[in-house]
């Protein structure tokens, strides 16, 4: 996902020319907004956190652009291109480092797991969806 803060700061080109860049393909993307209750099951795992509200309010607070990625090695690869969770401690380049504001709003999500990727995929997307 390119999350709000991105969104709104109008960074969608350049997150996807790096995207692509990287080498990854584009399977599925779409432009839509969360509802808190999409937050909240997106994000429960960290339901038990102290910043899962401050979470909650920011992921749904305006649209963001959700897609399906493929690549070899796609989700080591990707968190490599996003950067550290806190852009202060992300590498030179990476997107975070580039385009986050702050730990909390850091301007994407990407999967942890390929587990993760095929449930997180299948929350945004149908099948129709995917090419
Ligand atoms: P994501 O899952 O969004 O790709 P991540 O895997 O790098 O990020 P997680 O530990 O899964 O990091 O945290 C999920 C999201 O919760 C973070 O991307 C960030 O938006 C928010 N978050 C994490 N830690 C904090 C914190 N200490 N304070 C505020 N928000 C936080
Ligand atoms: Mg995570």
């Amino acid at each position: 996902m390119i999350k709000p803060d991105a969104v709104e700061n109008g960074h969608i080109g350049a997150i996807l020319e790096k995207i692509t860049g990287a080498g990854f393909n584009i399977v599925a993307m779409k432009y839509t907004q969360l509802s808190r209750r999409d937050a909240q099951e997106f994000y429960a795992i960290h339901k038990e956190r102290p910043f899962f509200g401050e979470l909650v309010e920011f992921m749904t607070r305006g649209p963001i652009v959700a897609a399906i990625l493929e690549k070899d090695n796609a989700v080591d690869d990707f968190r490599a291109l996003i950067g550290a969770t806190n852009p202060a401690e992300a590498a030179e380049g990476t997107i975070r480092k580039l385009f986050a504001t702050s730990i909390g709003e850091n301007a994407v999500h990407g999967s942890d797991s390929d587990e993760n990727a095929g449930i997180e995929g299948a929350f945004h997307f149908s099948g129709r969806e995917v090419f």
